[in-house]
């Protein structure tokens, strides 16, 4: 039987603003969520035709294929892609998601005046998103991804062990052959971010290979003893 305040509801929305940006930043966070059951909804706000690649337009039929993956289902929005603004028509966009899915796991881009040389799309959608995924009631967790191209101003806070769904990641960021030529896109980019992270988080203890996705902590409402387990957050 569910529980009246919706807590054992299990249902993870992704908003970033580009096909691909979901996978890059918490791929395998998204991979790990559906593995322990929660529905996974990815929406991307605008189609990232203005790719400066050869064919731009196959990312829709390559995110499809990339969320088949991942297990999640993915809605492509039609926002200008390169003029994602903090306005009326972002803020409807994510409201109707958000209404839609009644997330418990919110996560989008970080945000931050800090933060050097990122799109202005990933700011734009990680503010709207954040600013409303505070605001309505269900979201216990709320996350903000790293930037595709490591920024100096990230900070993450939090690190979560994708070891065991790393495999999913990078194969579903293979789907994207139109955006391979960019050097974050990498296999060997990715692993070397991932094994990075996981330094940083130190779940090396022996030596093994071992992977993260970082992240920072917007908010979180609960959460269970034997989960800090799993969960490293730094302060
Ligand atoms: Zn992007």
């Amino acid at each position: 039987m569910s529980r009246a305040d919706g807590l054992d509801a299990r249902r993870v929305l992704a908003v970033f603003a580009h096909p691909d940006d979901a996978e890059l930043a918490c791929g395998g966070t998204l991979a790990a969520f559906r593995h322990a059951g929660y529905d996974v909804h990815i929406v991307a706000l605008t189609d990232g035709f203005n790719s400066s690649v050869a064919r731009p337009q196959d990312r829709v039929r390559e995110a499809a294929a990339s969320a088949a993956i991942i297990g999640a289902t993915i809605t492509i929005e039609s926002l200008p892609d390169g003029d994602v603004r903090v306005a009326r028509e972002t803020y409807a966009k994510i409201e109707s998601h958000l209404r839609r899915v009644a997330p418990t796991v919110v996560m989008t881009h970080y945000t931050s005046p800090q933060l050097q040389d990122d799109h202005q799309d990933h700011q734009a959608t990680g503010l709207v998103a954040t600013t409303l995924a505070k605001r309505v009631p269900s979201p216990r967790l709320i996350l903000q991804g790293e930037p595709p191209v490591l920024n100096s101003g990230f900070i993450p806070n939090l690190y979560v062990n994708v070891t065991d769904f790393m495999d999913k990641k990078l194969a579903a960021i293979a789907q994207y052959q139109s955006e391979a030529s960019k050097p974050y896109m990498r296999e060997e980019a990715l692993l070397a971010r991932a094994r990075w992270w996981a330094r940083q988080a130190r779940v090396h203890e022996q030596g093994e290979d071992e992977f993260c996705e970082a992240f920072q902590l917007v908010k979180c409402r609960s959460i269970n003893p034997h989960q800090l387990i799993d969960i490293r957050i730094d302060t």
